[in-house]
């Protein structure tokens, strides 16, 4: 399904874009195409039969010009360099165009979680933590969840790094458990910021969550929760996926009970409820108002965008189309809010989680959500209107603000020496 091209490919062509209709300084441009600074390490883990394994990881950390560093980390069998380092620049744009005082950065591990078990990601999760000791921390580098790492992974973190330094130190990492210093909601924000902008483009569209039809891609932490309050707020889910298969019912699927047939088998795939199984080529090209992909990377490429028939596309995913297909979308007309956009509720409530953190001020759920839509609604304004005043797409005005606003921040910085 690929274009074949990479997502680093993909971002170093979106920067490129941007910096164009910026005007960019060429010295400017050329320091946003590179990382700040690139960690790789061989993780050596003990494994539950008594052997040794060696695993492969990084860091990423691009820009810190508005601020210290902040991303997720992935624990996946295909993660590599170039992957991480996109997903690095991109947390760089979304901070920005969120407008939260952070840079962006990425942590990756290659491993496949899925054949691990839970002492063997403990070992792993702490052998690279103390690995990347002198690089992260409240002020420096602050990691989060992303594929296959969870609140339960980021405890580890805090405990690991916490007993280097000698003291409880819960805002060295975000989306932790909310008794160890988490915040009320952190686990669903990401969703519930995508639910806010698919929202905003509706309204845009003159059209009304209830009754509208959602696919979603990915049935993990940000596609379940996207179902869940789409679900609530009167939508209908047609279809969703995972890594195995997909389901689709045109009378709608209930999200809280395909998540248990998950739990107890592994894979949406199976649920007796579903009309029918379907696979993820079919499930992207389903009739739908809403699509959500909440997977991976290049998943709406020019061999599928052409058959895709949303209306909407809110990407939960970063990554998920390439410029190619953004192209044939935006010829058909499909309003698409792009990752850097719509799912930086996540990073946003790891500010606030942070914030509470460095204050000991605990925020409520309410305090969290309407925190939330203040700052994802002005986002959405802000990206929506240098659209229509640029004559442009979603994604080149959220690209121009991105880009723009570190540009900006580095300028006033100037270099030192
Ligand atoms: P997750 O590990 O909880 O879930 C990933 C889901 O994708 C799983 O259901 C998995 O089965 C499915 N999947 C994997 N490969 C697939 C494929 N080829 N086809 C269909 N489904 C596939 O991860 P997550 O935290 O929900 O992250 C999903 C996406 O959202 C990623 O792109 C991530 O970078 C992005 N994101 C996550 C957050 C966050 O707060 N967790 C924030 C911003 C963006």
């Amino acid at each position: 399904m690929s274009d074949e091209i990479t997502p680093l490919e993909v971002a170093l062509e979106q920067l490129d874009l941007a910096a164009e209709v910026l005007d960019l300084e060429s010295e400017i441009h050329a320091f946003l195409k590179e990382p700040k600074r690139t960690l790789t390490v061989s993780i050596p883990v003990k494994m539950d039969d008594g052997g040794i394994q060696v695993f492969w990881g990084c860091r990423v950390q691009h820009i810190d010009a508005r601020g210290p560093f902040k991303g997720g980390i992935r624990y996946h069998p295909c993660v590599d360099l170039g992957e991480v380092t996109a997903l690095a620049m991109w947390m760089t744009w979304k901070c920005a165009v969120v407008d939260i005082p952070y840079g962006g950065a990425k942590g990756g591990v290659c491993c496949n979680p899925k054949t691990m078990s839970q002492t063997e990601l403990e070992h792993l999760t702490r052998r690279y933590t103390n690995m990347l000791l002198d690089f992260i921390g409240p002020k420096r580098d602050v990691p989060a969840p992303d594929v296959y790492t969870d609140s339960q992974t980021m405890a580890w973190i805090m405990d690991t790094y916490s007993r280097f330094k000698g003291y409880s130190i819960p805002e060295c990492v975000t989306g932790k458990p909310v008794i160890l210093g988490g915040l009320e909601g952190r686990t669903e924000a990401t969703s519930r910021g995508v639910i806010i902008s698919v929202r905003e483009a509706l309204k845009r569209l003159g059209m009304k969550m209830k009754n509208a039809t959602v696919v979603i891609q990915g049935f993990g932490n940000v596609g379940y929760h996207a179902a869940k309050i789409a679900a609530e707020m009167g939508a209908k889910i047609i279809g969703v996926s995972d890594s195995k298969s997909g389901i689709f019912d045109p009378t709608g699927l209930n999200p809280q009970q395909v998540l248990q047939h998950k739990k107890v088998e592994g894979s949406v795939s199976g649920f007796k409820r579903a009309k029918r199984e379907i696979t993820n080529t079919e499930l992207l090209e389903l009739d739908c108002d809403i699509l959500i992909p909440a997977a991976l990377e290049n998943q709406i490429t020019q061999s599928n965008a052409e058959n895709i028939k949303a209306k909407i596309i809110g990407e939960g995913a970063n990554g998920p189309t390439t410029p190619k297909a953004d192209e044939i979308l935006t010829e058909k007309g499909v309003f698409l809010i792009p990752d850097i956009l719509a799912n930086a509720g996540g990073v946003t409530a790891s500010y606030f989680e942070w914030m509470q953190n460095l204050t000991r001020e605990q925020l409520t759920l309410p305090e969290v959500n309407q925190k939330l839509q203040r700052i994802m609604t002005r986002a959405f304004a802000d990206v929506y209107n240098l659209m229509t005043e640029k004559e442009t797409s979603m994604r080149t005005a959220a690209l121009l603000l991105g880009v723009g606003r570190n540009a900006e921040a580095m300028r006033l910085l100037g270099l030192w020496p």
